[in-house]
């Protein structure tokens, strides 16, 4: 398996290419991973796959319908495209609110007990992580249960702007909130009628309220960074579960551990954007994989 690895790593330099080299093809069987897993420190990091089975879905998974998420730049720069958003996060947030950890959340989460992992990274802003008790996690985008004020920096919990909001546009929720209702994994419906709906503002300054989560074109808030390189760098190998890997603020951890010579276990359907890296490519669901990791280790 390191042998298999540091060839990748020579050929991404030979190409000069860096993580943009050729895919090498890396070992794919639960075995290969155990072996490169077993008796070291682990750090995990994890994306929207990890969550599709409880019923969250993905934005980039196989088959997952095209759909682009909302930027940070929509958001602040128009008041009628942020009244949208709202709308329908007013509805979705309690839907990801009913969510449960499924096995994959479960299987970390006792890694994490049993001292095999060392901590987790997630690009998820759903929590269940937290709610299947793992303890050292940061969310590296945020979470969807905090709002934070964009004028004096005020937190409040998602619930409490529930019932400011319940107040202003009685029913609203209820009225809109239908058993097929689509779901983003941002805590966002898709509704076709936001007429009526209000936004609330921050009790204190007036100023513009957002869900605490990290949006296209924004950056992830630097403590956070350094949190998820430490969770990293503690560890002795990198296992990633349910990301594609697209978007850079995941990819780079792959980048730096493979960088810093450890072992990189990936777990996911489809290729991601890091295959190359990897040491040892599992294509399956992290919920089985991770179940079965956790029985082996
Ligand atoms: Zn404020």
């Amino acid at each position: 398996m390191a042998s298999t690895y540091r060839e990748a790593v020579s050929a991404a330099s030979a190409t000069g290419r860096g993580e943009d080299a050729a895919p090498a093809v890396p070992p794919r069987t639960l075995a290969d991973a155990v072996e490169v897993l077993a008796g070291r420190r682990v750090a995990v990091l994890t994306g929207a796959g990890i969550s599709t089975d409880s019923g969250i879905p993905d934005y980039r998974g196989p088959g997952s319908p095209p759909r682009r998420p909302m930027t940070y730049q929509q958001f602040v720069g128009d008041p009628a495209f942020r009244r949208t958003y709202w709308a329908r996060n007013h509805v979705g947030w309690r839907h990801v609110h009913r969510t449960n950890p499924n096995a994959g959340h479960l299987a970390l989460a006792r890694l994490e007990a049993r001292g095999v992992v060392g901590g987790l990274v997630t690009q998820n802003v759903d929590r269940l992580h937290l709610l299947a008790g793992s303890r050292r996690v940061v969310e590296l985008h945020g979470s969807y249960a905090d709002v934070v004020c964009l004028g004096c920096g005020a937190r409040i919990g998602r619930a409490e702007l529930a019932e400011r909001l319940e107040a202003l546009i009685p029913g609203f929720a209820e009225a809109h909130d239908v058993p097929d209702v689509e779901i983003a994994p941002d805590a966002d419906a898709v509704l076709s009628a936001t007429a009526g709906f209000v936004v609330a503002d921050c009790a204190r300054c007036g100023g513009v309220l957002k869900p605490d989560i990290t949006y296209f074109g924004e950056q992830v808030p630097r403590e956070r960074v350094a949190a998820a390189y430490a969770v990293v760098d503690e560890a002795e190998a990198l296992l990633v579960a349910g990301s594609s890997l697209t978007v850079l603020s995941g990819r780079r951890f792959v980048t730096h551990a493979a960088r810093a010579g450890r072992p990189v276990v990936i777990v996911n359907r489809g290729a991601t954007r890091s295959d190359h890296l990897a040491t040892v490519k599992l294509d399956a669901g992290t919920s089985e994989a991770l179940a079965a990791l956790e029985a082996a280790l």
